[in-house]
This record gives C-alpha cells, structure tokens and sequence, in this order.
C-alpha cells in the first residue's frame, strides 16, 4: 500500500555530472587539442600563401610557388612573384615608393606595406625553419 510513497523517499539524489560539467569538461579539451595543434610544428615543407588586401579588404590570395614567376595587378599596383618565390611590390602609386624600395619577401609572417594607399602584401604558411614570426615594416 506505501510502495508508491516509499519509492519516492528512496530516491536519493546522487551527486551525477550535471549537463554543464560536460560541457565544460568537452571544452577545455577541445582548447587543449587546438592548442596542441597550434604548438606542433608544421610539415608542410615551406608552402606559402600570399594575400592581397586594401583598406582592410582582402583582394586576392594565392599560392606562392617557386619557379612560376609572375606579376598580379591590383589598380595601380603590381605585385611580382620571382623565380626563387619572393614576393615584392614592383609599381605603386605612392610618393614615397616605399613599398617598392621595401624589396622582396619570402617567408611566412613577412608584409610589404603601402601606407599611404593601404595596401598590404602578406605571406602566411610556414617556410623552412618554421619561425613564420618575422616581420618587415620599413
Ligand atoms: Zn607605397
């Protein structure tokens, strides 16, 4: 006759991971592995990317390769891309041409930057030694 009420007086509560918990617990091991990921170095072997942007406006990316030189135009702006994959502003429309007399760049983390026009070359990716920290503002 009392099952009904007995019942309900077993049921204690047990200390269970709330939903919360498992969240919390998924996130930090997502951080965890992400930073792993960030930290290990990386094999790719020297690929780089070059983007191209203006007044924070991405205009192009692509891929820097060695041996397939070239030059890209972006309005009064010409970007080349040597034999040996460095990569420099060779035309531009600023007085002060600094962006040109920057010279070339070549590895990952290295910019060319046009002050005055806003214009930025970057190079992403990694290169051989993997520092990629480098940074070129003359
Ligand atoms: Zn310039």
């Amino acid at each position: 006759m009392n099952t009904f009420s007995s019942q309900k007086n077993n049921a204690v509560p047990r200390l269970r991971p709330a939903p919360l918990d498992a969240v919390v617990v998924l996130a930090v091991l997502v951080l965890a592995a992400a930073l792993f990921a960030a930290m290990l170095p990386k094999q790719s072997g020297g690929a780089l990317a070059c983007t191209v942007s203006r007044d924070g406006q991405v205009l192009d990316t692509f891929p820097v390769e060695e041996n397939s030189p070239g030059e890209r135009v972006y309005g009064a702006y010409t970007v080349s891309v040597a034999q040996d994959g460095a990569v420099s502003v060779t035309a531009a429309p600023c007085a002060g041409q600094d962006c040109v007399r920057t010279g070339a760049v070549r590895r990952a983390g290295q910019n060319i930057v046009c002050l005055p026009g806003r214009f930025v070359v970057e190079l992403s990716g990694t290169d051989g030694d993997g520092s990629g920290v480098d940074i070129v503002v003359r």
